[in-house]
């Protein structure tokens, strides 16, 4: 009598534990977005001094408009020079001549942020690690640590950027590189634990000369091609403030996403610079869409806001954009505004977190 009731109890266990093994895998560790109007695959909470809205506070930014956003800080402090700036406190990287710096405080800032939810506000956001060189071949490792310190919180790696106009110039130290080793070791790290990879790098310099080939172009694609496993989102599809798509960059970019060895390789078209290239003209605008439509799986929709005062600045890039959703069909629009972000996000999720599992530090080594 008792052996059968505790084999019944044995049977109940195991049912009681399939059923919680379901749930697990169906109820969405994300949030619905069916209603929502877009995902936003690049934010920054903060600005270049580490200021910005309280997560709660950006929550009621996001309201019921953005569904889920990846995000993150700036690395790079901009330093309040008094020899340089006086009382003037720079709070923009063009403000001022003083040097920015990598500011590593940024992931754990971001980490406590996230932290600070409950379970639903936390599964509308994709926290970012930013706060590494891209050409320390350490980077890595600090990669590292901030999961295992911060686990269950991390999706992806970025924005982080290797040239940008100019930023490139006002980091002391060794200027990064398309070619060092040290990215390599990153990517490749991301790789291994499925991090999504937000790379920032302009295709070319500002102001370059007409009909020169872009001087970086070869070089990221290069790099992308080295990189197959890992899964990089192309910031800004590679444009800038001062580096305009000039009248190849479509051509350029169908060129990439036609390739099967950049399958892995995905464009953000984030960035009110970007929007206003792309809404410029309504010929500019076609030509944009008639590529996304080609290529409808490939291209996410990003804000890049920084530290928004309110909701109406938040909200600024997708209404810039309102050109471009008008020019694409109901399913294309959709896929750019919402469902490419959550496939590449619940993957990436996925695959960190069973990374995490397996490589829990043990408690002795602390
Ligand atoms: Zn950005």
């Amino acid at each position: 009598m008792k052996s059968l009731h505790s084999q019944y109890g044995h049977w109940l266990l195991f049912v009681r534990s399939i059923c919680v093994l379901l749930l697990i895998s169906t109820s969405p560790a994300r949030s619905e977005t069916g209603n929502y109007e877009f995902n936003d695959a690049h934010f920054h909470l903060t600005n270049n001094i580490q200021e910005g809205p309280r997560i709660r506070d950006f929550l009621n930014m996001m309201g019921s408009k953005a569904g889920r956003v990846a995000l993150f800080g700036i690395p790079l402090q901009q330093q309040w020079s008094y020899r340089v700036d006086g009382n003037r406190a720079p709070t923009y990287y063009l403000h001022s001549d003083a040097p920015l710096y990598y500011y590593s405080f940024t992931d754990a800032w971001i980490a406590m942020a996230y932290k600070s939810l409950t379970k639903e506000q936390q599964a509308r956001f994709d926290p970012m690690i930013t706060g590494f060189h891209p050409a320390d071949m350490y980077a890595a490792d600090h990669i590292r640590r901030v999961l295992q310190t911060f686990p269950g919180v991390f999706t992806g790696i970025g924005e982080f950027t290797i040239h940008k106009e100019f930023v490139s110039a006002k980091i002391p130290g060794e200027v990064r590189s398309l070619e060092d080793p040290a990215l390599d070791r990153i990517l490749d790290f991301a790789a291994e634990v499925g991090l999504v990879v937000l790379v920032h790098c302009d295709f070319d310099v500002p102001f370059a000369n007409e009909g020169a080939e872009p001087a970086y172009l070869q070089q990221i694609k290069a790099l992308f091609k080295r990189h197959p496993n890992a899964t990089i989102l192309w910031a800004h599809m590679g444009l800038g403030r001062v580096v305009p798509p000039g009248d190849h960059h479509a051509e350029r970019i169908e060129e990439i996403l036609r390739d099967p060895d950049f399958r892995h390789v995905y464009v953000d078209i984030s960035w009110d610079e970007v929007a206003r290239y792309i809404v410029a003209s309504p010929e500019a605008t076609k030509t944009m869409a008639d590529l996304i439509a080609r290529y409808p799986d490939r291209f996410l929709f990003g804000t890049d806001a920084a530290a928004p005062a309110d909701q109406s600045k938040y909200l600024r890039v997708f209404q810039q954009y309102e050109p471009l959703w008008k020019s694409l069909d109901a399913e294309t629009s959709r896929k750019v505004r919402l469902e490419n972000y959550e496939r590449i996000f619940d993957e990436a999720r996925r695959k960190v977190r069973r990374w995490e599992t397996a490589h829990a530090p043990s408690a002795s080594s602390n």
